[in-house]
Order: structure tokens, then C-alpha cells, then sequence
């Protein structure tokens, strides 16, 4: 196997969008529709371990139908995001942590690890390359789509495949949720389930996602924006929103779920839980159920609850709603705190504010 750091081969796009083109998609580029023109890819395979890794045009896989991760969902992902800051620079945003994320995700999938310089870099080489890409309106953004999948071609399941491959793709993107800083509307999915102790929920897997949409489909057959994922055993503690981490805000402390495992352990929830403590905010990480958040707005208690990832931020919760009824969170707009903490955040990313925990990695 090979020891020494990976070198990319580059191969530029002979069909790369014109300038005209490009402009037309920034001008409005919602979110995951476009891409650039260039992509990664590195082979993996039992006897040579991490090889052939190339930047190349970006383009269709042709993958045999018996492959791996069409049958067994043997694939994981990454998200994280370029910005282009006022003074011309691009960077990303904690990329070491989204490189460690991806080792772990890796372990529980049984799936090769990638050494996390081979990682940064990859994102490095194609953001480079792609650079005009990255959108220069503010608030948006170039996010960056790293993620494995398992290409052997059998249909055999007592191992793992014996083959993979690691890709990365970039899409500009303007706000996740179109209307800004709307408060949504959540839905508590009483019944189903996220994750459970022993399962996948800590990583970031396609398969927890394929499981959550019929429970989002459901909030939104009940007029509401997003699902609220409670614990497997009894649907009682608050979980996670969506593909988002949640915080509840009492006063000047504020309250988040542990990573008890069935958790993804966001990289947004960790930079907020640091970012409360500089502002000298409380901070606790305890469970809550969905019995505290109703009677804390009740009584006034809770002054604000928000949900936190990388895409869309800090998105504020306004109103919960379940099988037997619902809430309004305070007045049910968005809350000073996670206005202030959203303020900070995008600050430290755009280079608007200082970053005193160094997570800025300047690309260009
Ligand atoms: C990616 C993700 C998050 C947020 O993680 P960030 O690192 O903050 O983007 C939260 N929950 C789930 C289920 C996720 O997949």
C-alpha cells in the first residue's frame, strides 16, 4: 500500500461553462441544483488502498448495477462550505472537523478512512480550480459535497465491499431556506425514529436520511416545516430537527441534547457551544423532553429555541405542533440570542469578525 501523500492528476474541463453561463446560475442558484465544472475522485481497493486520484470534469459515474451501494446503502457524506470573504480571500470553515467527522462516519460504515491532509486537500485542489464559482453575493455561498461509496460489483453480504470510491462535488448555493430567517414551524414524529443506541445516527450516513423522509413528508401533511426526531424508546427527548442539531434557550442559558451516539455531533452545535461560552452565555448539554419545552414556553422559561448545521445556520423555531397539539415558542419570532449567535457565526466565516479559535482555512 501507498504511504506517501496522494498527488492529484488534473484534468481540466474541455466543456466548462462559459462566463455568461456561470453568471446566470449565481444570479440564482438555489440550493444542491447547480454544479461546477470540475470534480475529485480517488480509488480505493483492499490491495492498493488509496490511489488514482484525480480532479477532473465533472460528469456521470458509470457504475455496473450489481455495485454495492445501490443494494446495501454502504455510503456516507460530508457538507461544509467555501466563502468568499469582503477582502477577495476563500475560505472554508473547520475543515479538520468535517476530515475527523469522516473518519468516524467511515469506521461505523466499515469503510476505509481517508488521512485527513488527503481530504482538505481534495477540497482545497477544487475549489481552486472552480474559484469563479464561489458566489461573491452575500450569504451565499459554494457548498462542498465530499462523500464514499462502496463500488463492488456483488451481490454478497457477509463483508463489506472490497472496493470504494471517495468523490467530491461544489454547488453554489444561496439560503437553504428561501425567506431568510424565517422562523419554522416544526412537527414532533411521534412516530418514527431517527436512530437508535447501537445504530447509525451518529454518522453521517445517506441510509438515516432515506429512513427520515416519510416522517418529513408527515410535518409537512401537517402544515408544518420540519420534523422534530424524539428518542427511539419512549419519543420523549428532543433529539435532533431534520439534518439539524437543536438548542433551547433559557434566559442566558442555553440548553442542547448530549451526543449520546444516536446524535450527529454537528460541527455547528460544537463552534455555537464555544461561541456561547465567549459570549458568556451558560452552556449545558442535558436531555430534555418534549413535555419541558411545552410547559418552559408555557411558563415564559424558555425564551428562544433554534435548530443549527451548516447549510442553513441558525434557523429560529417558532411553533412546535404534535399528535396532541402544539406551541408557540415566546412570541414566536426569532429569538435576540439567535439572531446574535447566527450574527457571530456567518461574522467569523465572511471575516467580518474576529475568529479567535482559528477555524478559518484560507483556500485562496
Ligand atoms: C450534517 C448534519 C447536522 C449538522 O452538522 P453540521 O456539521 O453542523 O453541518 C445535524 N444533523 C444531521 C442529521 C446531519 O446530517
Amino acid at each position: 500500500m501507498t504511504t506517501a501523500p496522494l498527488t492529484f492528476d488534473v484534468q481540466l474541463s474541455d466543456h466548462a461553462r462559459s462566463a455568461e453561463e456561470r453568471e446566470r446560475v449565481l444570479a440564482s442558484p438555489g440550493f444542491g441544483q447547480h454544479f461546477t465544472d470540475h470534480m475529485i475522485s480517488v480509488r480505493w481497493t483492499a490491495r492498493d488502498g488509496w490511489h488514482d486520484a484525480r480532479l477532473k470534469p465533472y460528469g456521470p459515474l458509470v457504475l455496473d448495477p450489481a455495485t454495492a451501494v445501490f443494494h446495501y446503502a454502504q455510503e456516507f457524506f460530508e457538507g461544509l462550505k467555501a466563502y468568499r470573504q469582503g477582502n477577495g480571500s476563500i475560505v472554508t470553515f473547520r475543515p479538520d472537523a468535517n476530515a475527523a467527522r469522516f473518519n468516524v462516519t467511515a469506521r461505523r460504515m466499515a469503510m476505509p478512512e481517508l488521512p485527513e491532509e488527503t481530504f482538505v486537500r481534495s477540497l482545497e485542489l477544487l475549489v481552486q480550480t472552480d474559484r469563479d464559482w464561489v458566489p461573491t453575493t452575500e450569504g451565499h455561498t459554494l457548498y462542498l459535497r465530499p462523500f464514499m461509496i462502496a463500488t463492488q460489483a456483488a451481490l454478497g453480504v457477509n463483508h463489506p465491499s472490497d472496493e470504494y470510491l471517495y468523490l467530491v462535488i461544489a454547488s453554489p448555493a444561496g439560503s437553504y431556506f428561501t425567506g431568510g430567517v424565517k422562523p419554522v414551524h416544526v412537527w414532533l414524529s411521534q412516530d418514527y425514529t431517527r436512530a437508535a443506541p447501537g445504530g447509525t445516527g451518529f454518522a453521517k450516513c445517506g441510509g438515516n436520511y432515506a429512513g427520515a423522509f416519510v416522517a418529513q413528508r408527515e410535518a409537512v401533511e401537517n402544515g408544518c416545516d420540519q420534523v422534530v426526531w424524539l428518542d427511539a424508546f419512549e419519543h420523549r427527548y428532543v433529539e435532533e430537527m431534520g439534518g439539524m442539531n437543536i438548542f433551547f434557550v433559557y434566559g442566558d442559558r442555553l440548553v442542547t441534547p448530549p451526543l449520546t451516539g444516536t446524535l450527529l455531533p454537528g460541527i455547528t452545535r460544537d463552534s455555537i457551544l464555544k461561541l456561547a461560552v465567549d459570549l458568556g452565555l451558560e452552556v449545558t448539554e442535558r436531555p430534555i423532553t418534549t413535555d419541558e419545552w411545552r410547559e418552559a414556553c408555557e411558563s415564559g422559561a424558555m425564551t428562544e429555541a433554534f435548530a443549527c448545521g451548516t447549510a442553513a445556520v441558525i434557523t429560529p423555531i417558532g411553533r412546535v405542533s404534535g399528535r396532541d397539539g402544539g406551541w408557540t415558542v415566546a412570541d414566536g419570532q426569532p429569538g435576540e440570542l439567535t439572531l446574535r449567535l447566527r450574527e457571530e457565526l456567518v461574522g467569523i466565516q465572511y471575516g467580518t469578525r474576529p475568529d479567535p479559535h482559528d477555524w478559518i482555512h484560507k483556500i485562496l
